[in-house]
């Protein structure tokens, strides 16, 4: 089996498999509980927050852990409404090709004015774009750092540099950048920032909020106040220790994983344009592990069932997450349309990959689609 789809889940990394078990095991205490097993579980979560934050630059106590990417997602964007009503502004800057995390979070506030910013046909969105539309209202931006569909870089640093200047907070959904480009929240000029385990070797249900100190947090989740107050319930100790370990892996030798992962990427595309009428979608810079590519004639759905059989992993931009069979919101955005949008087809690629592992899936795939075009002549 190859598994080209680590922008939905990536393979638990041995070692954080290893910090999560104690926890799953004898190591099972409440980390509010004051005896030994509560406070080893409380150390572990204290040592787990240290490594989320060292990879980011940041500090431990602006970390929040949370269930994932996706509720990191609603809390900055929630948190930033409940600000934006105390002083009076009430206008949010998103970009058209937003995880629904935020696209959902920001569309949800109806007392509030959405600005959606449109990608260029490459899909992204630039610095001067966000400029012109803060107004004296605007109290967030949220842009994210790399695409989960095609996989393209935005610019970070000069939207972040710009929200500063302007005294506009900025949040980024860094779920898929995360262990792939370097971050630094200072350098970058973030004030919050959302990650999740299981795109870095973590495990499934947990994730983290970056705020920066002084940040105006509000919990979506009130309860035993656990998370400083800012997220209650009990902690996922064993994700959370996975989550610290994995967090630290991920960002060691990033240039060297780059290099690595660009290369297998390059070479798959390069198998891949082969294919009559096709096409890359979105352009550079683009995460190292991304390849998205449009087959025309063929449904997304049915190559990824087909490969499937033929023991390739991927998945399709035809339709979202939820299974609803709309159309990539994304693919939309920059441009595509009839065929192109049908037939698309998402491969992402880790360091766990094989360039023989390319060759075979290029095999496959050429294959895959001339027999599922075969079929609709
Ligand atoms: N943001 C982006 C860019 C994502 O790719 C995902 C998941 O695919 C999420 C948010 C949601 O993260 P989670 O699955 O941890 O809720």
């Amino acid at each position: 089996m190859i598994y080209f789809d680590n922008a939905a889940t990536a393979p638990v990394n041995k070692s954080a498999l290893e910090a999560a078990l104690p926890f799953m095991s004898g190591q099972f205490g409440n980390p509010s509980s004051a005896h030994t097993k509560g406070r080893t579980a409380a150390l572990a979560i204290m040592r787990a927050r240290e490594q989320c934050a060292a990879a980011i630059g940041a500090h431990s106590e602006e970390i929040i852990f949370t269930s994932g990417g996706t509720e990191a997602d609603n809390l900055a964007v929630h948190s930033a409404a409940i600000l934006g009503r105390k002083l009076g502004k009430k206008h949010i800057i998103t970009t058209a090709i937003e995880h629904p995390a935020v696209l959902n979070s920001c569309k949800a506030l109806e007392d509030f004015t959405l600005t959606v910013i449109p990608p260029n046909s490459n899909g992204f969105v630039t610095a001067s774009q966000i400029e012109a539309a803060i107004t004296a209202q605007t109290i967030l931006v949220s842009v994210m750092t790399a695409n989960n569909e095609i996989g393209t870089i935005q610019p970070i640093s000069e939207i972040g540099s710009i929200c500063r200047s302007h005294g506009v907070m900025f949040h980024t959904d860094a779920v898929q950048a995360l262990g792939a480009v370097p971050i630094n929240v200072d350098e970058m000029c973030i004030d919050m920032l959302s990650a999740s385990a299981h795109k870095l070797g973590g495990l499934q249900g947990t994730g983290m909020l970056y705020c920066r100190s002084g940040t105006a947090i509000s919990p979506l989740i009130l309860g035993g106040g656990q998370e400083r107050g800012l997220r209650s319930g009990t902690e996922n100790t064993a994700g959370i220790a996975a989550f610290g370990c994995a967090a630290e892996n991920a960002v060691q030798n990033i240039p060297e994983k780059q290099r690595k992962i660009s290369e297998m990427r390059d070479a798959l595309i390069r198998e891949l344009k082969k294919i009559p009428n096709s096409q890359l979608n979105g352009g550079e810079p683009r995460l190292c592990g991304n390849v998205n590519m449009s087959f025309a004639g063929v449904q997304g759905e049915s190559l990824v069932l087909a490969l499937d059989i033929s023991g390739l992993c991927a998945s399709s931009g035809s339709a979202c997450a939820s299974g609803s069979g709309e159309p990539s919101h994304v693919l939309r955005a920059i441009g595509l349309s009839g065929q192109m949008l049908d037939g698309s087809l998402r491969l992402t690629l880790s360091s766990e990959n094989t360039m023989d592992e390319v060759r075979e899936a290029a095999a496959i795939i050429t294959q895959a689609v001339s027999r599922l075009r075969r079929l609709c002549e």
